[in-house]
């Protein structure tokens, strides 16, 4: 009997965009399992807590029947072996995202050798897109419903709404 392909997809997710999303759909269709893992990094100060974060992935991958939504703190590979994940998913949205994707793709696989990345493109649609520019467009006041999932748009509107001393 073939074991079941796991394979997480990691970020920081602050928030999830339609592009991670595409992403997630996309592997969806080429996996058993994927786990959307929200990596909880100390070094970073994030606008959403993990569960924010948790919770507005879920909420946008309810529709997906093999989609989990979890959380790690350490590094991936050994998150991964806790799971039996074999694959990692990554998106690539331009040439610039390539040059840090390899090298941390080439660093998994010499921490554990079983671990193989697997490259999502962007949809063309999506490939400007990343959480840090929408939080900027949303700080000041820009419009980004369509960038984003329903309920991740509600809460910037409500994160930014009373933030105007902060816009100088
Ligand atoms: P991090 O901050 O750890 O890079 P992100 O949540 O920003 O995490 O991104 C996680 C993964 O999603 C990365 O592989 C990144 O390239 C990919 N990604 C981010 N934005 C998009 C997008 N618009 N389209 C496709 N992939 C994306």
């Amino acid at each position: 009997m073939n074991l079941p392909r796991v394979a997480v997809y990691g970020g920081s997710f602050d928030p999830i965009t339609r592009g991670h999303l595409d992403i997630v759909e996309r592997g969806a269709k080429i996996f058993d399992q994927v786990i959307v893992a929200v990596l909880v990094n100390l070094r970073k100060e994030p606008l959403f807590t993990v569960e924010e974060r948790m919770d507005f992935i879920a909420q946008a991958t309810s529709h997906l029947q093999n989609v989990t939504v979890d959380h790690f703190p350490g590094l991936l590979v050994d998150y991964m072996k806790e799971k039996n994940a074999g694959f990692i998913i990554r998106g690539l949205r331009a040439v610039s995202d390539f040059e840090s994707e390899l090298q941390l793709a080439s660093m998994n696989r010499e921490l554990d050798h079983e671990a193989e990345t697997i490259f999502i493109p962007t949809h063309h649609e999506y490939s400007y897109l990343s959480s840090s520019i929408i939080k900027e467009i949303a700080r000041h006041r820009g419009d980004v419903s369509r960038f984003v999932p329903a309920a991740v748009h509600a809460a910037l509107l409500v994160k930014y709404a009373d933030d105007s001393q902060d816009l100088c």
